[in-house]
């Protein structure tokens, strides 16, 4: 067995007790001081376990950022970790508790369990001496549950630097399969103004801002194409103010995916330069495709085939899966970076009340990050 994964067998119950602390100390995004106080929290670990090479980011209106850094070797190239610490949960809202292997709690899989993972091979890569040719950097933001707006530029910036990102992100299924695809996302938001008039006096002189909400509606869904993995949902719609009043104003929310980069430019485009459809009528649409895809190329593919390797190794069979959802790591792949998601720890219900790891298989999952970064540090 390799030294790696065997000393971190043998360190099962302090990993647990990572987890434990990590997720007592609750961390709701929209809680500056509660997200504080658990980045506190692993800081506190990672000073216990690896030293004191942290810088704070202190931020005024999401919790404070951690960059942790590990090792002597170069930063240009180097391997870069990303996590989070905030989590859906408000506080008090999940209770922790332990069935068996498994623990449940907020934010355990999504994404304590994570941190926890990466913290401990950092700390198995220190404890058995591997040497390391490249800067390991983990940088640990605090608001991506709610779109990381304030953490998309040091990410992008970390990733110019690196050489390969791991996102420890929650994995997929009963086997653990990390994501090697996610779809890329983006959110807009459609502002139609009409022409007021009375319904009844008037009926022909208004134009109604939700008469053409309706055509934009059935019109946008032909953007949607299955095949290529495009999809559009307008979730939300507001308009009108009483039956007998030709509507001024409408407002829709539209969520649209990406399977490849490619399609970004032509979909936005489709999307913000509307036909109109009701004479007198204007549209205005806001946003963009900030998300790019995190697809799956011929280096991501090679970082799947060494960590099946590794698992392989290790006694497991390690498979891969593609998300729907988007991550940070579709602002690293986005921008080039060969980047594998999903490397957290086993486990299922993420956002969910049934969210839960599974503690037992900690170990492997940390030595499968540790054995990765080893290999990637010294190419
Ligand atoms: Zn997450």
């Amino acid at each position: 067995m390799s030294d790696l994964l065997n000393y971190l067998k043998e360190h099962s119950n302090q990993i647990t007790d990572t987890l434990l602390r990590l997720t007592k100390a609750e961390s709701p995004s929209h809680t500056k001081g509660l997200v504080d106080n658990c980045g506190k929290v692993l800081r506190e670990e990672y000073e216990k376990l690896l030293g004191n090479s942290v810088e704070m980011i202190e931020k005024t209106e999401v919790g404070n950022q951690y960059k942790f850094t590990y090792g002597t070797g170069d930063e240009e190239g180097q391997i870069l970790v990303i996590g989070h610490i905030d989590t859906v949960w408000d506080e008090g809202a999940l209770p922790i508790r332990q069935e068996g292997n498994l623990l449940y709690g907020p934010g355990v899989f999504d994404m304590k369990g994570g941190l926890t993972i990466t913290l401990w091979a950092l700390k198995a890569l220190k404890e058995t001496g591997v040497p390391l040719n490249r800067k390991i950097t983990f940088l640990v933001t605090t608001d991506e549950e709610v779109g990381s707006t304030h953490s998309k530029e040091i990410i992008l910036a970390e990733a110019e630097k690196s050489s390969v990102v791991f996102v420890p992100e929650s994995s997929i299924g009963p086997d653990g399969a990390v994501k090697t695809e996610r779809k890329g996302a983006a959110q807009f938001l459609m502002k139609i103004e009409g022409i007021a008039g009375h319904a009844g006096i008037n009926a022909w002189d208004g134009a109604s801002a939700i008469e053409e909400l309706a055509h934009q509606i059935l019109d946008l869904k032909k953007l949607a194409n299955r095949d290529e993995g495009i999809s559009v949902n307008v979730g939300v719609v507001n308009g009108g103010t009483r039956g007998n009043v030709i509507a001024k104003e409408a407002v829709a929310e539209i969520d649209v995916r990406i399977t490849k980069k490619a399609q970004a430019e032509k979909i936005s485009e489709a999307i913000c330069n509307r036909p109109i459809f009701v004479k007198g009528t204007k549209v205005e649409v806001l946003g963009e495709i900030d998300r790019y895809p995190l697809e799956r190329t011929e280096p991501v593919i090679q970082l799947y085939e060494d960590l099946k390797e590794i698992a392989s190794a290790h006694g497991y069979e390690l498979k891969e899966g593609s998300s729907g959802g988007a991550s940070d790591g579709n602002f690293t792949s986005g921008i080039g970076i060969p980047t594998i998601d999903g490397m957290g720890p086993l486990g299922d219900g993420a956002h969910t009340e049934q969210e839960h790891v599974d503690l037992s298989n900690l170990p492997y999952r940390a030595a499968l990050m540790a054995e990765i970064i080893k290999k990637y540090a010294n190419k």
